[in-house]
């Protein structure tokens, strides 16, 4: 059985701002983008901010409703850039595997350290007291078997805390917690969850997993098995390169845009951004997705299946397919976002080009080709014009 820590500092950006400016500790504070514009958001708050019940992310403008004294302070990354990594550093004195997952978590396999250092638990109080010592910073500690369950127990206790959940006891300990406290479970997948009747992460775990995977598909096996302490996911070495799973590109708006043929074009723009990028580095995607976000911050994610491309055409054709399927006329809009996935080399497409060729429409797979090479030289042309041309207004193209 593996030893996996999941180390979470706590209101990591407040933290830091505390160290520079101590008197901030014993007054309500937040970390928050431009508090002038809209989308001045409450990314990080202390202590004392918490007992007023703001959160991270709500608007600074209902934060302040809450908190009239709030002081709000401008984020400085590099700052929090320069203390993740003397943290990390901290970490990889105790073992190799680390992973970060977030510039303030990071997961720690600690499976063959506990010779040298002693049980999972001392290892996670050493690390922990080291931080707190040597940079006045809290983390908090998950102990578990799993990657999964070890994030569950760094949050069940803060600041300045660890929670060992080991195969013996752990399920008496979060049986009974909310679902939506398991990794993955977001808003949209608790809600699905609910309709099922599962509410815990106990109701989880003993639900039937077909079930569950018939209404949630994969993710739907994943979080099943989560639940019941099943993850052998590894904690990758520190210096193991991520390979790139998926590109996006997002926009907020200044103002919520209301109809259809303005998201059009926001979507149009982005998606060509998209394919730009795809095609720099040399990759095509067969998944694209798209997400509308309103003031709320309640968002909808799509997300449909195609023929690998990195084409500007093929991609923008599913993007508006997809808004215009789930895009109710006059619904506001402040956040929207193109991503594609399911990323593959050229070389590796190529090789998948030649089995699938002989199957599928001849003809389609040579207007994709058609519209590859019109994408190509259109990438020609912006080298030389720079980004102000675009397909948008290049009707020729577009047709096929
Ligand atoms: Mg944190």
């Amino acid at each position: 059985m593996r030893a996996i820590l999941h180390c979470d500092l706590n209101n990591f950006f407040a933290s830091v701002e505390m160290l520079k400016r101590p008197e901030l500790r014993n007054v309500p504070m937040a970390v928050s983008g431009d508090p002038s514009k809209r989308h001045g958001i409450i990314l990080a708050k202390n202590q004392v901010a918490k007992k007023y019940g703001i959160y991270t992310p709500e608007t600074v403008y209902s934060a302040l409703k809450k908190c009239p004294r709030l002081v709000l302070v401008k984020p400085h990354y590099e700052e929090y850039v320069k203390y993740s990594k003397l943290v990390n550093e901290i970490y990889r004195k105790y073992t190799d595997r680390v992973e970060k997952f977030g510039i303030d978590e990071s997961f720690l396999d600690v499976t063959e350290s506990t010779n040298i250092f002693g049980s999972p638990y001392d290892i996670a109080y050493k690390i922990k007291e080291e931080i707190k010592e040597k940079y006045n910073l809290t983390i908090s500690v998950g102990v578990s078997f799993t990657k999964s369950l070890a994030k569950l127990g760094s949050d069940l206790k803060k600041p300045d805390a660890i929670t060992v959940l080991d195969y013996d006891t752990y399920k008496n300990k979060i049986y009974g917690l909310p679902v939506n406290m398991l990794l993955y479970v977001g808003k949209n997948t608790n809600d699905k969850l609910k309709k099922l009747g599962i509410k815990t992460i106990g109701d989880l775990a003993l639900s039937n997993k077909y079930r569950v995977v018939k209404h949630l598909g994969k993710l739907g096996e994943q979080i099943h098995n989560y639940a019941n302490g099943i993850d052998d996911d590894p904690v990758k070495f520190y210096y193991e390169k991520e390979e790139r799973k998926s590109i996006s590109k997002g926009i907020t708006f200044e103002e919520d845009i209301t109809n259809i043929e303005s998201l059009e074009n926001e979507f149009s723009k982005l998606a060509s951004s998209v394919s730009f990028s795809l095609r720099k580095l040399n990759m095509k995607a067969n998944v694209v997705s798209i997400t509308l976000k309103d003031a709320t911050f309640s968002s909808i994610v799509r997300q449909k299946k195609i023929d690998y491309t990195s084409a500007y055409d093929v991609i923008y054709n599913d993007v508006s397919d997809l808004l215009k399927c789930n895009y109710i006329n006059g619904k506001p809009i402040r956040y929207i976002c193109v991503g594609v996935s399911g990323l593959k080399g050229k070389d590796d497409d190529e090789q998948l080009n030649i089995f699938s060729i002989v199957n599928e429409d001849k003809n389609k797979v040579k207007t994709i080709q058609k519209k590859e090479k019109a994408t190509q030289a259109m990438d020609n042309l912006k080298r030389i014009y720079g980004n102000k041309i675009d397909f948008a207004s290049t009707i020729e193209i577009k047709k096929d």
